[in-house]
């Protein structure tokens, strides 16, 4: 257990079940009956309860009983969509009415209607309906949400996106990942010059959003109806010359060998990757990439082909879970129900689902030195869940055992000051 020198806390929890979700001997890291201390930001120091007491007493400070609740890390959804314009319900009604996607497409529906929506709506538009999907992915235990843009597709609706994704870490107790998805879709207007777009979307502007700081990653969508390898390698190129992690959309088929290129250019994060060959899970755990996998969209999709998590498994690839929220194959807001999925759909134990929401998916953003496991010297984004075992997150569908949230040592949620109570020290 460690411990930390210094001694001057400013708030300590004791009564915990703690699932530290640190790599090691004990299923999701656990410690029961453990204490915590939190100094500013930061966890401070985890022990046994009885020392934790002691030592409160002489800084004269409260303890916090948490009478048994389960503290896990803050939840991290790694990989969304968040910000976008109007939704997909309309589609979604007439493909259960049993129009063809064919047919949707050429009434202007599918990504293109999000791209439009999108383009036409305001800031605050774009903002207030991205603030009711990340406040839902809040009240879930989620402290940190990647934010991909891409529904803009030219340069200054997908800055708008970006400054959007940027507000809301200041205006919602939320971490927020930026992530410049450039390579999404070809707008209507590069349809007859593929190439021009790849070059604005990998030069000008890539150059622009990062300079004016509204880029922590890029993206691109790595599919055979999207864009190839070359125009993919194009723009992760560019990124590399800006010192820019990136994540691939590995949507591929075997030919395209999406991994393979993640890989080869040591992308944080590999995404979907519903079709991947051995070479490909080898080749990811080699370059130390996360294979982030989706199952609220394959469940939406109802696709039949799995990613193969055996081979993946097997190859040591570290594997994470996100809800790819948008409006198109994932209209969720659920961390949990993805939980649930990854289990059910794709057969992951329930530990690998939760390691996916915490410390693999800090890993597929870089973040795994600050965020991702409670351990002294991270960050004190901490979720508490009135549950049994940890195995329950992943085990409900609907239900929200969360009571309440730490983001960066501040207590989030008014619940939580309710079902707590404080001994004094003395
Ligand atoms: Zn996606």
């Amino acid at each position: 257990m460690q411990k930390s020198s210094d001694e001057v806390w400013d708030q300590v929890w004791i009564g915990a079940n703690i699932a530290s979700m640190v790599a090691g001997a004990e299923p999701y890291g656990n410690i029961e009956n453990a204490a915590l201390a939190v100094k500013g930001e930061r966890i401070a120091w985890m022990g046994p309860a009885s020392e934790a007491k002691l030592k409160a007493a002489a800084q004269n400070l409260p303890v916090h009983d948490a009478q048994g609740l389960w503290m896990t890390p803050g939840l991290i959804d790694c990989h969304t969509h968040l910000v976008y314009g109007g939704n997909r319900v309309e589609e979604f009604e007439k493909r259960l009415r049993g129009v063809s996607y064919e047919d949707i497409a050429r009434g202007g529906g599918g990504i293109q209607s999000t791209v439009q929506a999108t383009r036409a709506a305001t800031h605050e538009q774009l903002h207030a309906s991205a603030a009711i999907r990340a406040e839902r992915l809040m009240s879930e235990g989620v402290t940190t949400i990647e934010v991909k843009s891409g529904y803009g597709l030219e340069l200054d609706a997908e800055r708008r996106l970006l400054e959007v994704a940027r507000d809301l870490e200041t205006d919602l107790p939320v971490s927020i990942k930026k992530t410049f998805l450039g390579l999404h879709a070809l707008p209507r207007e590069f349809a007859a010059d593929r190439r021009a777009f790849v070059n604005k979307v990998s030069g000008p502007w890539l150059q622009s959003l990062t300079e004016a700081g509204l880029v922590d990653a890029v993206d691109a969508f790595c599919e055979n109806i999207a864009f190839s390898l070359v125009e993919t390698e194009c723009l992760l190129q560019a990124a590399k010359n800006l010192r820019l992690p990136a994540h691939v959309h590995s949507v591929s088929t075997k030919e395209m060998g999406g991994a393979e290129l993640a890989a080869k250019w040591g992308a944080l994060s590999a995404d979907h990757l519903e079709y991947l060959s051995a070479a490909g899970a080898r080749a990811l755990a080699a370059a130390g990439t996360v294979a982030v996998l989706l199952p609220t969209a394959y469940f939406t999709l109802r696709q039949t082909t799995p990613p193969p998590v055996a081979l993946l498994r097997e190859a040591g690839v570290p594997l994470a879970v996100a809800t790819d929220c948008n409006p198109g194959s994932s209209p969720c807001t659920s961390i949990l129900l993805a939980l649930n999925m990854a289990c059910t759909l794709f057969g992951l134990t329930a530990e690998e689902a939760l390691s996916g929401a915490t410390r693999q998916a800090a890993r597929a953003l870089g973040a795994l030195d600050d965020i991702g496991t409670l351990e002294v010297g991270k960050r004190a984004d901490i979720a508490f869940w009135r549950i049994e075992r940890p195995a329950e997150l992943c085990y409900g569908m609907g239900a929200n055992p969360c009571v309440g949230v730490l983001h960066r040592g501040k207590l989030r949620e008014p619940a939580l000051a309710r079902i707590r109570s404080t001994h004094s020290p003395h």
